[in-house]
């Protein structure tokens, strides 16, 4: 038999379903400020198909937040993603 790789796996917080980290963007909420992650303190995950599902992924984040201002939120991830994409 092949020796089997296992690769760390994280939960997508807007569909539930595993993936490897590398597909995933890796955000954290403080004082239901969104941001990427620092480093320190709770995280959270978001695979890029539901990123780029708006209506979903403000869901999730809602929950994620515990906050309920969506238009904050998806203004948010998407300079987050900006600035992923860049560096
Ligand atoms: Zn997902």
């Amino acid at each position: 038999m092949a020796p089997k790789v296992n690769y760390p796996q994280r939960m997508c917080v807007a569909c539930r379903e595993r993936f490897e980290q590398k597909f995933l963007l890796r955000l954290q909420c403080k004082e239901q400020k969104l941001s990427a992650f620092s480093g320190l303190g709770r995280s959270f995950y978001l695979c890029l198909s539901c990123v780029e599902d708006e209506k979903r992924v403000t869901r999730a984040l809602a929950r994620a937040c515990k906050s309920g201002d969506m238009k904050y939120l998806s203004t948010q991830l998407k300079e987050i993603i900006t600035d992923v994409r860049q560096s």
